[in-house]
């Protein structure tokens, strides 16, 4: 449902929320803190809460869940 915007050197990963804020996450694995591939997008529901699904692929653990930092106002 949103696009991403990968930054290589941000530790921080951003998705498309709505018009004022985006979704912040923390690219990191959280088993081993390696950097994680995060996934092309998000699912939200009606409430803006995250699903708990994987959303990211480390390249030791595989498939994991991105820690969610939480809405971050739109720049
Ligand atoms: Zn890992």
């Amino acid at each position: 449902m949103v696009e991403v915007e990968l930054d290589e050197n941000n530790p921080m990963q951003f998705y498309d929320g709505d018009s004022v804020e985006v979704l912040a996450f923390i690219r990191l694995c959280p088993n081993c803190a390696r950097f994680v591939k995060p996934d092309d997008t998000v699912k939200i529901n009606g409430l803006g809460e995250v699903s708990k699904e994987q959303n990211a692929t480390c390249s030791k653990c595989g498939r994991v869940t991105m820690i969610f930092d939480g809405w971050w106002p739109r720049e």
